[in-house]
């Protein structure tokens, strides 16, 4: 997606060899406009795809998913949560995380009243790296019932790894721009996409 791969020359930062930092438009100042086009090249990859739910993690894929969600004919958004809280059901799929910006491993948690089994669902984040937190939703998506469709993801950073492990297993991952590099500071796109 060239606008996207524009803007993250643009804005952005490189931190150490394997941190992309684009919080200026992605995750943490969001520009409206880019995620709406995001929402248009998932929507144009998974058409022939019957998508039911969208399910994402929060709290940066929660914007995300509402806005992509858009494209699919309002879909319910559902996010996993990172947090027990007394407002979570107690009965709940849950999976264990580990976290390559935080160097710990989180719960992830969703009510089994919003995933129900035969539910057609697109799963959507703003980075893939090792691919854990995709794998954490897959785990939920099965315990479910449900069926895994498709997996968007606007920043895949291929040098990581966690795309071509779920595309060798048959996912359709959309990754609309893969990082392959990003040795001193110097960030270096996947060509085929
Ligand atoms: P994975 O589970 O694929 O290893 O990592 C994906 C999650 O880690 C994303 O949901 C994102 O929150 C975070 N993440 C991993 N690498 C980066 C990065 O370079 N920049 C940002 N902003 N988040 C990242």
């Amino acid at each position: 997606m060239e606008i996207l791969k524009k803007r993250i020359l643009e804005d952005g930062i490189v931190i150490g060899d394997d941190i992309l930092k684009v919080d200026s438009f992605l995750n943490h100042q969001i520009d409206v406009d880019l995620y709406n086009e995001i929402g248009k090249e998932f929507k144009a990859h998974f058409k022939n795809k019957k998508i039911d739910k969208i399910l994402t993690i929060e709290a940066s894929g929660i914007g995300l998913a509402c806005v992509v969600s858009q494209h699919f004919g309002c879909v319910p958004v559902v996010f996993a949560k990172k947090t027990e809280s007394l407002n979570l059901d107690k009965d709940i799929y849950h999976s264990e995380v580990y976290s390559f910006t935080k160097k710990k491993s989180y719960k992830v948690m969703v009510s089994k009243r919003y995933l129900n089994p035969d539910e057609n669902i697109l799963v959507i984040d703003d980075f893939l790296a090792n691919g854990k937190a995709i794998i954490g939703l897959e785990s939920i998506i099965n315990q479910a019932g449900a069926k895994l469709q498709g997996v968007g993801i606007v920043v895949e950073k291929g040098f990581q790894g966690g795309g071509d492990e779920l595309r060798n297993r048959g996912i359709d991952l959309k990754s609309l721009a893969i990082v392959d590099s990003m040795k001193n500071g110097k960030i270096v796109f996947r060509e085929e996409i």
